[in-house]
């Protein structure tokens, strides 16, 4: 049975039927997906959500399909990782990280609302998948299209990261890259979704696909013993994943499931490309488009489609921008994998940088609940601490020598006698 009502748009409230549109042809406003919450109200109890498989789909009345899930079963559920280490080195109290560069199959957090997506695209009769992407999308709307027998079009900015690129093409994703910006290759994929008829996820598809990011949010309040954080800090591209996440909590606050809502969302950008961040921060209603020039291509969107939103959400629950610079993205990466042993993309680099900015402006306190949101996986970015990590030593395989490399480093380490 669905819980799906309709679509309506988030600007003048007109519903229209849950198909594939995204726009309102009454004042160009953004299409939402609207819920029959009475009726998920009579079923959904967290007893039934904790019974279910350690994914995603526990969540799944909450989520935009009218049957069930099709593709990504398996995504989800990533580890939300109490993260006492770094919490000393940037002297916070209580600080956790939610894990998605360990999610399945992509390693990001996209493979959550490409299963939404397509599952959704696959319901409504639509055989040949496409998005238009940073990176990380296009790995997994390739991966699980592959894993699920569809066509499928990917559409990229030609200059992204050689692993993005070949982490597509291992699938036998037809590859399109093209020569300009992320945000021309959406408007030129805007063109083709009408004229050839395909499901892009993140555009004809994009309602039902944005819900997906609810599941981060659900999964953090269900793992922390049904409770918020008082902050979240999230790394925003279009701004979707940052007013979903806010979407989930109010859900569950609504449906009783966590006690409390007074968490504060924070979201992060690269300094080459803070749109969103520059409107919060000068107290703009208005996000003004800019050309990105940042090495956390995965958030290079200049003119997010969510950007008004998102900025909103920050405003209303007390939350703030902030911003990080490409050196203070590497020291983050560096800094969380040596004390957590996580190895997170540059998304994680801006998340991590931003909040210990946040923190030392005292725009996050240091003795409150706080949730770094990490989105994507390091061993896709390697490009990005090109210079910043010293070769290892080269020596023969002899004894001799590698005393004498101990000798010289000046260690620490002495032999046993
Ligand atoms: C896409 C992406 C984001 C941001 O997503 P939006 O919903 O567009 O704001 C964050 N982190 C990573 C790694 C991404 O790939
Ligand atoms: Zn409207």
């Amino acid at each position: 049975m669905s819980f799906i009502h309709s679509l309506k748009c988030r600007e003048c409230g007109k519903e229209y039927p849950k198909e594939a549109l995204h726009v309102c042809e009454y004042c160009f406003g953004p299409l939402e997906v609207a819920y029959d919450y009475e009726a998920i109200k009579k079923v959904l109890t967290k007893e039934l959500i904790e019974s279910r498989e350690p994914n995603m789909w526990r969540y799944k009345e909450l989520l935009p399909l009218e049957g069930s899930p099709t593709v990504g079963m398996q995504v989800g559920y990533t580890p939300l990782v109490k993260a006492d280490n770094l919490a000393k080195a940037i002297g916070v109290k209580e600080l956790y990280l939610k894990n998605d560069a360990v999610n399945f199959p992509t390693l990001s957090f996209k493979d959550r609302v490409v299963s939404v997506a397509m599952s959704r695209a696959r319901e409504l009769g639509f055989d040949v998948m496409a998005c238009a992407s940073t990176g990380n999308l296009a790995n997994s709307v390739a991966a699980n299209a592959a894993a699920c027998g569809m066509d499928n079009f990917v559409f990229i900015p030609c200059d992204l990261e050689q692993t993005k690129i070949t982490g597509t093409l291992v699938y036998g994703s037809k590859v399109v890259g093209i020569k300009g910006t992320y945000d021309e290759v959406n408007r030129l994929c805007s063109e083709i979704a009408g004229k050839y008829g395909w499901a892009f996820v993140n555009i004809n598809l994009r309602p039902y696909y944005a819900e997906g990011s609810k599941s981060f949010g659900y999964e953090i309040a269900e793992q922390l013993g049904w409770k918020l954080p008082k902050h979240i800090v999230v790394p925003m591209a279009g701004g979707s994943l940052i007013t979903k996440i806010w979407k989930a909590f109010k859900e569950f606050h609504d449906f009783g499931f966590v006690p409390d809502l007074d968490t504060k969302v924070y979201g992060a950008q690269a300094t080459g490309c803070s749109p969103i961040v520059t409107a919060v921060k000068t107290g703009s209603e208005l996000i003004k488009p800019v050309k990105p020039n940042t090495i956390a291509k995965s958030l290079a969107i200049g003119n997010p489609a969510d950007g008004f939103y998102s900025a909103r959400v920050m405003r209303d629950t007390g939350g703030w921008g902030e911003d990080a610079s490409d050196p203070e993205i590497v020291s983050a990466i560096k800094l969380l994998a040596e004390t957590e042993g996580v190895f997170a993309e540059t998304a994680g680099g801006v998340t991590l940088g931003a909040t210990i900015k946040l923190i030392e402006s005292g725009r996050i306190p240091r003795d409150e609940s706080i949730v770094i949101s990490i989105t994507g996986n390091g061993l896709k970015t390697q490009e990005a601490l090109k210079g910043y990590l010293t070769d290892p030593p080269v020596i023969n395989a002899s004894l001799g020598d590698f005393d004498t490399l101990v000798k010289e480093s000046g260690s620490k380490f002495t032999t046993k006698d």
